[in-house]
């Protein structure tokens, strides 16, 4: 009986940014978009934010 247990980190399974396991429902998600490979919190930071792009002068 030989179970290979992998051992390597799947791209994939893993927030690239801060490395943490994903969620089943977080890896759906990252299925569903097609999009990298991140966590609840930095999926959340990838999403273009299109509101309020008005406030750019910065003086
Ligand atoms: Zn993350």
């Amino acid at each position: 009986m030989d179970l290979e247990e992998k051992t390597f980190e799947s791209p994939g399974d893993r927030c690239e940014v801060c490395g943490a396991k994903l969620t089943p429902r977080e890896l759906e998600a990252v299925l569903e978009s097609g999009g990298p490979a991140l966590c609840t919190i930095h999926a959340d930071e990838v999403v273009p934010v299109t509101e309020d792009e008005e406030e750019f002068g910065e003086e």
